[in-house]
């Protein structure tokens, strides 16, 4: 077992909420937002009409930047509107509304894509571009460009198992209940990338997974290799896990690849596998609906474009004390003020705290006790940038390299004096990066 990054801590898991409920399927609502960014990147094109019929699985917007991944239905039904609706990152957002004639119609474009990988395990590449596959685990970074970014040039394909982030529990759920299709899809990985084998890194809070697992990985020696890190947030962050797993550092505005790594999310692999095996691209995805504040805390899976507020009730609705929905974990999730947002394909936990978590006081006050810089796992000064991004000193922001933050929330979780230093840090981030673009 190992643990080799800088700084960290441990957050109350809350894991147990849901790490034993099995995935249950949800209906798909009568109508679905289906966002035209669903990802990190570039808005896709739309490819359909106000008035079209749409099957399940068919291409409704088209990627036209380089990172950027298609937009499929993920109902049969008419396309009721095209126009702009509220997304969960607080935007306004052009949405394609599908009104679901409940018929779940497969498009004649859904086929088996099986002999063509077995024949050439490079056609794996555009079969996941087509089928809109983004990082599963909340990144939403498409999987094409990264599997792009990476061929011929890495010599470690790491599985991200970590879900490090307290209370989600989805990954852990697909581990439990469809191993062998997850190691399907981490094995088309190996062969795209033709290296011997991949490693799988698993937190080691995860023993049920770790041991369904072990079931189907005997050869520690094998094409797949797991190991099982020590539970510390943010294990899960790329960065982090490639030095814990490799000893390389990614540098300053680098790629894995520059350091000869490339990481999937194990949900991904699932989501590569099924594409492969059935045709069907990311049209829904597992959700952990979960927290204090919600009555039966579940996992949940989804259509994309499903109201956040259908899970909600799904999940037995909110408690008398609910205070707060974020979607994603209580360390890096996004609050949403609607629930009408839509879940997109990145949203793997809906949590909903209460008054109880709420951490913050009328005057926070920094005490100088130096926990945000030991908890960093960036190195960074993070009490100091609060204070230089309240100043607006952006010269000073860019000499304390604010744009390396990855965002992970270490920083506000531990602050003795309940400074919100990563809103601020996001703000920082902001300012620094259009002062450059404007450069
Ligand atoms: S400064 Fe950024 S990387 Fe460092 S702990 Fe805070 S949020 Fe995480
Ligand atoms: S943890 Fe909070 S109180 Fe302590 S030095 Fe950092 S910003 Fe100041």
């Amino acid at each position: 077992m190992s643990r080799k990054f800088f700084g960290g801590v441990h957050p109350f898991e809350g894991k147990s909420l849901t790490e034993n409920c099995p995935i249950q399927v949800l209906p798909a609502p009568e109508q679905v937002l289906i966002p035209v960014v669903l990802h990190i990147g570039a808005p896709c094109e739309p490819v359909v009409n106000v008035g079209d019929h749409v099957n399940l699985g068919q291409l409704i917007a088209k990627a036209t930047a380089a990172v950027a991944a298609d937009i499929h239905s993920s109902v049969s039904g008419t396309v009721a509107a095209i126009e702009p609706r509220l997304h969960a990152n607080g935007k306004m957002v052009q949405t394609i509304v599908i009104d679901n004639d409940m018929q779940d119609t497969i498009d004649e474009s859904v086929v088996p894509h099986t002999a063509e990988v077995e024949a050439d395990p490079k056609a794996l590449t555009e079969i996941v571009r087509k089928a809109g596959i983004v990082g599963m685990g909340g990144a939403a970074f498409p999987t094409a460009v990264k599997i792009t970014s990476g061929l011929g040039k890495v010599d470690n394909i790491i599985i991200n198992a970590a879900e490090c982030e307290p209370y989600i529990t989805a990954d852990h759920r697909i581990m439990l209940e469809q191993p062998e299709e997850v190691l399907e899809g981490v094995r088309m990985l190996t062969k795209l990338f033709e290296l011997p084998y991949a490693t799988f890194v698993v937190e080691n809070n995860k023993k049920a997974a770790i041991n369904k697992l072990r079931e189907f990985v005997k050869d520690d020696n094998g094409d797949i290799r797991i190991k099982v890190h020590k539970t510390l947030y943010p294990q899960g962050a790329e960065k982090q896990l490639i030095q814990s797993v490799t000893k390389r550092q990614v540098p300053p505005g680098g790629l894995p690849a520059d350091v000869g790594c490339v990481v999937f999310n194990d949900y991904t692999c699932w989501a590569i596998n099924r594409a492969v095996k059935t045709g069907m691209p990311a049209i829904d995805r597992v959700v952990s609906v979960t927290g204090p504040g919600i009555k039966n805390p579940g996992n949940y899976r989804v259509r994309v474009g499903t109201p956040v507020r259908k899970l909600i009730e799904a999940a037995g609705g909110l408690t008398d004390n609910a205070q707060k929905v974020l979607m994603g974990g209580p360390m890096m999730g996004i609050a949403i003020y609607d629930l009408d947002v839509p879940v997109v394909k990145g949203t793997n936990c809906i949590l909903v705290l209460t008054d109880k978590e709420n951490r913050s006081v009328a005057e926070p006050n920094c005490i100088r006790c130096g926990r945000c810089v030991a908890a960093c796992p960036m190195k960074l000064m993070p009490g100091t940038i609060y204070h230089y991004e309240r100043a607006k000193d952006i010269a000073m922001l860019q000499k304390l390299h604010v744009t390396d933050c990855i965002e992970c929330g270490c920083c506000t979780f531990i602050c003795a004096g309940r400074l919100d230093i990563t809103q601020s840090i996001k703000m920082a981030k902001a300012q620094v990066n259009a002062l450059r673009a404007k450069k």
